[in-house]
């Protein structure tokens, strides 16, 4: 008898046909003599809705109520779930973040796991119910309930997996498993077998929202079994793990990512100590930074610029330019039409060639580069949105990763 933690995502729970879709599916499984655990996120485009919902009331709301708000989505699945279950003649018993014990921090909105206890879903278990877990919710120090950021339901399956010590994580979804691009956007992507835990990280990190990327850094800490598959067949999923054999590939797959803003420093003085202060300014309001450009000095002045996430551009021009004098630059420019397109792959470390690889299939394809970073097994590019898809696209052909 095995233990197995199973996740649907949103559309695999859409809608009635697909709730009974899914419940024949943990039956399956169930009749089979495991225990099973199943994770859910809301139906649909339910979490989009509740967002604007709460858009119509407010420009500003409460984080905490934020997160209220955002976790009925998947109370709803859950009980609906259950219930298809009953009426399917097994036991089945729907649970919230706060009933299974899932502590987390009190970061609202992108609140991270502390610890699980998990108890109840043991005990739940030994009366061979199905237990059915709300997925993005936990629940803070203060008894408050907090979510994981969206995606966020990968996370609660596979750190639920880590505290069950599961034999095998299943996150189900709309596509055949992780491909070299997202299938939606690159006609001809290849469906991949196995991708290690870090290749997986990166590109999870880079935009593929296939998988939430914190699921991913449980999984790797953990070594938990996971698998990505389709809820809608039973082709073979792409099974995500520690990789060892030396035959790397190159580049695994290419990933965009369209939340991102780019804003530039210009006429800096150049001088000691000028770029601790703009990023510890960030640094203390919270706002991730991720590229950072910076000019070779002219007349002692230099430009700095770099990357945040769309929804924290404007808050980072207004602290900086609250800090005009202090920083000492000229003026600020944004741009919110940018975004970052990275090739991921274990077998870069040691071939110097590949980034130029990338550069040449965006020179072809007449796309200009703005900035430019990378990493051991990385390489990312900012460019004009308007030619992400098709940068992904001419990638792609370039490195073989699309029939
Ligand atoms: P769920 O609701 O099941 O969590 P998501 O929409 O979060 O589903 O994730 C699945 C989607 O991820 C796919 O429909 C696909 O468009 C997108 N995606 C992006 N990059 C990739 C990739 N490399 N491989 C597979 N899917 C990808
Ligand atoms: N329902 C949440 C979201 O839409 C969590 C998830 O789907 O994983 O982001
Ligand atoms: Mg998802």
């Amino acid at each position: 008898m095995s233990l197995i933690v199973q996740k649907f995502g949103g559309s695999s729970v859409a809608n009635k046909e697909r709730v009974f879709n899914v419940a024949n599916r943990i039956i399956e499984t169930y009749k089979n003599n495991n225990s099973v655990v199943v994770v859910v996120s809301a139906q649909g485009d339910t979490t989009d809705d509740l967002i604007e919902k709460a858009a119509e009331i407010t420009s500003n709301p409460s984080k905490r109520e934020m997160d209220m708000l955002l976790s009925t989505g998947e109370q709803i699945s859950i009980s609906l779930l259950a219930m298809a279950i009953h009426e399917l003649g097994y036991p089945a018993i729907s649970l919230t973040g706060w009933q299974v014990g899932m502590n987390t921090d009190s970061n609202y909105s992108n609140a991270r796991i502390h610890k699980i206890n998990a108890d109840r879903i043991k005990k739940e278990l030994e009366h061979k119910n199905i237990v059915i877990v709300a997925g993005f919710q936990g629940i803070n120090k203060y008894e408050d309930i907090t979510t994981l950021g969206r995606g966020g339901s990968d996370t609660s399956a596979v750190a639920l997996a880590a505290a069950l010590h599961a034999d095998l994580c299943e996150i189900y979804t709309d596509v055949d498993g992780v491909y070299t691009a997202d299938p939606r956007i690159v006609k001809g992507a290849k469906k991949l077998d196995v991708i290690s835990f870090d290749e997986m990280l990166e590109l999870a990190s880079m935009g593929a929202n296939v998988l939430h990327n914190r699921s991913v850094e449980v999984a790797k800490k953990y070594n938990v079994n996971l698998c990505v598959r389709s809820s809608l067949n039973k082709n073979e999923g792409t099974v995500v793990k520690e990789v060892n054999d030396m035959e790397k590939m190159l580049v695994k797959g290419v990933a965009h990512d369209l939340d991102v803003a780019r804003i530039a420093l210009c006429d800096i003085e150049d001088k000691p100590g000028v770029a601790f202060k703009v990023f510890s300014l960030l640094a203390k309001a919270k706002i991730n930074v991720d590229i950072i450009l910076q000019s070779i000095g002219r007349e002692n002045k230099k430009d700095i610029s770099f990357t945040v996430s769309k929804s924290n551009m404007e808050k980072a021009v207004e602290i900086l330019n609250q800090n005009k004098d202090v920083i000492g630059f000229d003026n600020i420019k944004t741009n919110g039409e940018v975004a970052k397109v990275s090739i991921v792959g274990a077998g870069m470390v040691n071939n110097p060639g590949v980034a130029s690889m990338m550069f040449e299939a965006l020179s072809e394809a007449g796309i200009n580069i703005h900035m430019i970073s990378t990493s051991e097994i990385k390489v990312s590019v900012l460019v004009n949105a308007k030619n992400a898809q098709k940068a992904v696209q001419a990638i792609c052909e370039k490195f073989n990763l699309a029939d």
